[in-house]
């Protein structure tokens, strides 16, 4: 910015010009929440997502991030971050699981596989993301996971024992 000032008096006058900077604006960085694995080096974890396993850059890949406290960091991360992973119950997927089930999902009892426990699949907790994962109310084992990808809707019962229809 330039400004000019001056000043006039009976036999003189005063004339001042100053230039200077207002500011800078800085435009944030492109965050890279995960990626591909790459080969070790931070801008191969920063490509663009090509498929097969995606990878979060956490822990001692969050350099990568260009996010949080370890990414102004030149040295490595000593991998410790607390992640807080919310769930929702089995209702949020019945519209979903309506495609492979005639009776009305969230009212199926089910039996798990691992602790024998007995609970209908609506008080499952549901976990969403790369397809949809059930899980057992009572030890956390994996009841169901279902997916869409690739092609229609898959799913998987694997430490479900019994579904049965109640009403
Ligand atoms: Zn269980």
């Amino acid at each position: 910015m330039n400004a000019h000032a001056s000043i006039s008096f009976f036999f003189f006058s005063v004339s001042v010009s100053m230039s200077f900077t207002l500011g800078y604006i800085e435009l944030p960085r492109p965050v890279f929440l995960a990626g591909n694995l790459g080969n070790g080096s931070i801008s191969s974890r920063q490509q663009d997502f090509t498929g097969g396993v995606l990878y979060l850059n956490t822990g001692d890949r969050s350099l990568a991030r260009n996010l949080g406290e370890c990414a102004d960091s030149s040295s490595a991360c000593d991998g410790n971050e607390t992640y807080y992973i919310e769930h929702l119950d089995g209702n949020a997927v019945a519209g979903v699981l309506q495609q492979i089930f005639v009776a009305e999902f969230t009212t199926l009892e089910r039996v798990c596989q691992s602790c024998g426990d007995r609970n209908p699949c609506g008080a499952h907790r549901t976990y969403l993301g790369a397809g949809l994962v059930l899980r057992c109310p009572n030890c956390s084992d994996i009841a169901l996971r279902a997916s869409e990808r690739d092609r229609p809707l898959v799913v998987e019962l694997r430490g479900t024992w019994m579904l049965t229809v109640t009403d």
